[in-house]
């Protein structure tokens, strides 16, 4: 059965009870279309729906399900999630990254995005999609590290403060460029590419 979801991806919490394509991480992690790498504690794999030149997901094999379970148990695991987040990063010299988590996950499984801020990619199509990774919607690495560091875990985003940060206007993320529509944003973000600022 091929439904719009199973096409594309990311419109739900994973608070809602999970629903099959919501654990589609846990199946992508033994793909080895989409295999980077592993060690004894995590998988890197790349996106299936990648929303950028390079995006890769580094997922725990410790079955957390979300940031919402994090505690200071886990520190150590998510220092050893960003540093080969970091390195995967750094075999692509020519672009600079964001590493971090989304504030309300789509998808079941804890899992750091590591992404190019190019944002090149067929799959960026939506508003929710660009402001899921450039507001503060996108909770950097090392601000959630921090944050397990001093108090143990992470602070939630209320549902209000989502609704706010999906509704920002559109905004490029390296001027102060404000786009009518996606197609625009697009097309503005291409000159960035070129002269690589
Ligand atoms: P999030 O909003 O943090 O839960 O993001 C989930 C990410 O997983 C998105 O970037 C999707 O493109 C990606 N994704 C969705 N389904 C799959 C899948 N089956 N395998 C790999 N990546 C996926
Ligand atoms: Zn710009």
């Amino acid at each position: 059965m091929s439904t719009k979801r199973n096409q594309d991806e990311d419109t739900k919490s994973v608070k809602k009870p999970a629903s099959h394509w919501a654990m589609g991480l846990l199946s992508s992690m033994k793909d080895p279309e989409l295999f980077i790498k592993e060690d004894d504690t995590v998988v890197i794999i790349k996106d299936k729906y990648p929303k950028a030149k390079y995006h890769f997901l580094v997922l725990p094999k410790e079955n957390i399900s979300s940031l919402v379970k994090v505690t200071k148990e886990h520190l150590q695991l998510l220092k050893h999630m960003d540093k080969l987040g970091q390195e995967t990063a750094e075999s692509y010299p020519n672009s600079v990254f964001k590493l971090g988590y989304h504030a309300q996950p789509s998808m079941s499984r804890l899992h750091l995005h590591v992404i190019s801020d190019d944002f090149s990619s067929a799959c960026l199509k939506t508003k929710k999609h660009w402001n899921t990774f450039t507001t503060d919607f996108f909770l950097s690495s090392s601000k959630v590290i921090s944050e397990v560091e001093m108090q143990g875990k992470v602070t939630p985003v209320t549902n209000d403060k989502v609704k706010k940060l999906m509704d920002t206007p559109l905004k490029c993320h390296k001027c102060s460029f404000l786009a009518k529509n996606m197609p625009t944003l697009k097309t503005h973000i291409l000159v960035h590419l070129k002269k690589l600022i």
